[in-house]
């Protein structure tokens, strides 16, 4: 079978890599791809944008493509599994209205409460004036949230009123456009983070291992938050007893106040969790998509054909498949950055030393790369993903910041601290 990976980030690259595992695949097509995309064994890149339904589904049909499977969330936002069902091509993602739970977080919210689903109190303003009052008469810490997509940076945790007051100023005078026409006011949670990410047919849901991502951009999670600096799996805070309870009061929940809203969501459905000091789950968002770069770190784990767990989700018939199997190892992924990341960064610098990486046994997962005159070039801010295995999670930092050692390009920035919260 053919199949084709809509996106070109690590966890793209994640996506192709394992599905090529695959004893029934052996060809993918990624939309656009990147430079691991570009130079894997059995991939190609496609060079259309992930907004052109109508290119993509006709490159699908034309190319007797079997399977599609879309990593970021604004093609779902768009409603690309509605156009591909129209013409009864074989998607995985949830449907526009399904994706809604990520694309606009008052949305989520309602369900949440509706649900009764763990979450921070809020509140929903579409006016500068209302939004301030309320801040002013809650208090700080609070946290406020541009209501739709706004690539992980429409969050602010506001310490001081000056900085609540300030980012509201921000977002009502259009900082991401439409997207801050409504504003969500959270009250601000404590605890540590999990991200679950799970896999459902709209009926049955089931967890893969649960990971924790780094959202800061410096060592001891200081600095601006990005797109994640770097996850492992499993995360030991998510025990057992704290992953029955994600699933009753969490994942359960969510696919049935999807169901009564006559949504049949199939994909992936990702909650963000707060694990608050008494223990207790309770979700900072949804999103309708796998994460990145948790995916880099979970789907070295898994030991079951990706293409058969996404299929069941796909053709309704997950109750049925058997047990997800995951390697008896830890996996921690360290993102490698480009200097200036977050803000503005500079392209185009040679990246060396993947080879030798990946000789030490880590998985090199590339994202802002390009293929340049048969080189591997830098081409964005978060530029690859590095991987690694161990028999525990100290084992396995190891052996990620032994292959880091061999990679190099000008500007490089890391962190150096990924994973160590698990130790601690
Ligand atoms: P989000 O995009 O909603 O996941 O928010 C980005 C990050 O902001 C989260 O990963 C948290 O670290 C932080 N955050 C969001 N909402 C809250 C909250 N209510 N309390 C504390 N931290 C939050």
């Amino acid at each position: 079978m053919k199949v084709l990976v809509v996106g070109s980030g690590g966890r793209e690259h994640a996506l192709a890599w394992k599905l090529l595992q695959s004893p029934n695949i052996d060809r993918v097509f990624c939309i656009p791809g990147n430079g691991g995309t570009a130079t894997m064994s059995n991939c190609q890149n496609v060079s259309l944008s992930i907004d052109d339904f109508e290119g993509i589904l006709r490159f699908a049909q034309v190319q007797g493509v079997g399977f599609t499977i879309v990593g970021p969330e604004l093609p779902l936002a768009l409603g690309i599994v509605d156009y591909f069902q129209a013409a009864e091509a074989l998607i995985f993602g949830p449907t526009q209205e399904g994706a809604k739970i990520e694309s606009s977080k008052s949305w989520a919210k309602t369900l949440m409460q509706e649900a009764n689903i763990p979450t921070a109190a809020s509140a929903t303003f579409q006016s500068l004036d209302a939004a301030q009052a309320y801040v002013q008469q809650q208090g700080t810490p609070i946290v406020i949230k541009a209501d739709g997509l706004a690539s992980g940076k429409g969050v602010t945790v506001a310490m001081t009123i000056e900085e609540a007051t300030e980012a509201l100023d921000r977002i009502f005078a259009g900082q991401f456009g439409s997207a801050g026409e409504t504003v969500v006011i959270e009250e601000f949670m404590t605890g540590q983070e999990v991200s679950v990410l799970a896999v459902t047919d709209g009926k049955t849901i089931r967890p893969l291992s649960p990971a924790q991502d780094h959202k800061r951009l410096g060592d001891g999670d200081t600095g601006p938050n990005t797109g994640g600096m770097g996850a492992y799996a499993p995360a030991p805070i998510a025990t057992p007893e704290l992953m029955a309870k994600v699933q009753t009061q969490v994942l359960e929940l969510a696919i049935a106040a999807l169901n009564a809203r006559g949504i049949d969501y199939r994909g992936c459905l990702y909650a963000g969790l707060m694990i608050t000091p008494e223990g207790e789950p309770k979700v900072v968002e949804f999103n309708c998509r796998l994460g990145d770069p948790e995916t880099q770190a979970v789907l070295p784990l898994l030991d079951t054909n990706l293409d058969d767990l996404l299929m069941a989700c796909v053709e309704g018939n997950l109750a049925n498949f058997p047990p997800i199997r995951w390697k008896k190892q830890s996996s921690v992924c360290v993102v490698m950055a480009a200097g200036g990341y977050p803000d503005k960064v500079e392209t185009g610098q040679f990246i060396t030393g993947i080879g030798k990486a990946e000789d030490l046994g880590a998985f090199v997962f590339q994202s802002g790369t390009k293929l340049k005159n048969n080189a591997i070039v830098t081409n964005g801010g978060r530029v690859l993903g590095v991987t690694a295995l161990g028999d525990d999670i100290r084992n396995a930092i190891t052996n990620v910041y032994s292959a880091i050692e061999f990679v190099a390009y000008d500007g490089m920035y890391y962190r150096k601290d990924i994973a160590s919260k698990a130790i601690d």
